[in-house]
């Protein structure tokens, strides 16, 4: 057995992010930075991000910044980086001449013609498809005879040869074995002298004196080879960790091909999402406790988490493209609405006000004279909130004089009654007369207003309740009236007649 540190820490804990920034912050990648995060954190270890950027064509700044800021919206703070891959090119390329002058690389001249007509008379024969091992035996004479005329030669790895395997324990799959015969002599470094990926990841790791390699399922295929490069070096072997894979109710890999942007995590800042909220919702998909509880405080998660809680079998990332009314996944939506309706208000309102003033229906205000109303407001109103979107959306009545009519609010709680549009302006005057302005004086004359009419109060009060928010349902209706206020309700109430056209 190769991986003798145990899966929990017992010395310093020194973990990585290290995204290829190719394309924006992906959910999946948000996932295992917070399960990096979350490891550092409960050990009182370093979380280090290192920016994978040797892929020179696909790598982009703009998707850097959009890394950068995705994890500093999460609140995923780091403590050492960013690092750059591409700045350590020469660090890789020296590690690679090392194992040549310890014999665990070679140099290989093969061009790549002769590679492809060999692979191909492989294929023919029903073979293997491995490089066959023609440079392996070069001596050095002759390596450097090729060398002196010039001729172009890449590094490879010398796999040990014979029986044998590569044996390591990761912390979620267990005991995994891969024979050596199954490892091909793979490419460490080009001809053109830049170092492969594989190798690059390896030496930068060892450098950073990474203790846990904690990363997704499709790291595992790189993992043999890695601790192959790593044995060579001398170097110490971290512990693996292997997330399981997020798949969609089709069984599909999440993907922005196949899923769009409600993969990447902008989509949930743009769409009125608390951070916590969707850390907590990453979190659990591939990790639970014991209990199965879901939700989670900072502290609380920090605690709770470990590595032995992350789950095998492969997560669901419950979205059902098509239906509004869950623009995600419905356990993401309901955690973050659980989010908005339990936390301080004070701090719902740091969060709340970008919104308004991006809607422009800030008012200064709300953090002066007004700052009871507006407390008192969210309070009211964010029961029934999913997202932070949701308070320029259904709840914007609170705060501006123009706001949606739900359709629903329109046919069933006002058309369906014609004579509303008679009697709910009646109604607005009689309401502008009240000497005093609460849930009581309100309700009492709603009632009687009914009673002379000889109607059922509901009749009225939902039509209220349309005329005035916009909505079927909402908190309770003269609580609602009490808000908004004398002058904007008796106005609304006024208006009515046009809403039937
Ligand atoms: N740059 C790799 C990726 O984005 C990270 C692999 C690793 O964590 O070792 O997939």
């Amino acid at each position: 057995m190769t991986g003798t540190a145990s899966n929990e820490a017992q010395e310093q804990v020194r973990v990585r992010f290290a995204p290829s920034p190719t394309g924006y912050l992906h959910i999946g990648g948000a996932r295992t930075a917070i399960y990096n995060w979350l490891f550092a954190r409960k050990h009182g270890g370093t979380f280090i991000l290192r920016i994978e950027d040797t892929d020179v064509e696909r790598s982009s700044a703009g998707s850097i910044q959009g890394i950068l800021e995705g994890l500093q919206w999460l609140g995923l703070d780091w403590d050492a980086g960013p690092y750059f891959q591409s700045d350590h090119t020469e660090a890789h390329r020296e590690a690679a001449e090392r194992l040549v002058a310890t014999g665990h690389a070679y140099r290989c001249f093969c061009t790549k013609e002769e590679l492809e007509a060999r692979r191909e008379a492989a294929r023919q024969a029903k073979g293997s498809l491995h490089y066959d091992r023609t440079c392996r035996g070069l001596t050095a004479e002759e390596v450097a005879e090729r060398q002196a005329r010039g001729i172009p030669s890449v590094v490879r790895f010398r796999v040990p040869a014979g029986p044998g395997s590569v044996r390591f324990r990761d912390a979620v799959y267990g005991p995994l074995e891969r024979n050596y015969e199954d490892i091909e002599d793979f490419v460490i470094l080009r001809s053109n002298g830049s170092p492969l990926y594989l190798l690059s990841n390896a030496v930068d790791d060892i450098r950073d004196e990474i203790t846990h390699v904690i990363r997704g399922q499709d790291g595992l295929a790189n993992t043999p080879r890695q601790i192959l490069i790593y044995e060579a070096l001398g170097a110490k072997l971290p512990v693996f960790a292997h997330m399981p894979l997020t798949l969609d109710l089709a069984k599909r890999k999440i993907s922005k091909r196949t899923h769009g942007e409600v993969v990447s995590v902008q989509f949930y800042r743009a769409h009125g999402f608390l951070p916590w909220a969707l850390v907590n919702f990453l979190v659990l998909l591939g990790w639970h406790t014991s209990d199965d509880r879901e939700i989670f405080s900072r502290k609380e998660l920090t605690e709770a988490f470990s590595l032995s809680g992350i789950s095998r079998a492969n997560s669901v990332f419950n979205y059902r493209p098509g239906d509004p009314k869950f623009f995600t996944d419905p356990k993401a939506i309901s955690i973050n609405a659980h989010y908005l309706r339990s936390m301080p208000v004070e701090e719902l309102a740091g969060h709340v006000k970008p919104e308004l003033l991006a809607a422009g229906l800030w008012d200064p205000e709300y953090e002066n004279r007004r700052r009871q109303w507006f407390l008192h407001t969210l309070e009211l109103v964010r029961g029934r909130l999913h997202t932070l979107k949701d308070f320029v959306g259904p709840a914007r009545a609170y705060f501006s004089d123009e706001f949606p009519m739900e359709e629903k609010a329109l046919q069933k709680n006002l058309l369906r009654h014609p004579e509303l549009a008679a009697w709910l302006p009646q109604l607005g005057v009689r309401l502008a007369a009240l000497s005093s302005w609460t849930v009581e004086t309100t309700e009492e004359t709603v009632r009687a207003f009914a009673e002379e009419l000889d109607v059922k109060a509901g009749v009225i009060i939902n039509g209220i309740r349309a005329a005035v928010t916009g909505q079927v349902a909402g908190p309770g209706l003269f609580d609602c009236l009490v808000v908004i206020g004398r002058d904007r309700v008796s106005a609304r109430l006024g208006k009515v007649p046009e809403l039937y056209g």
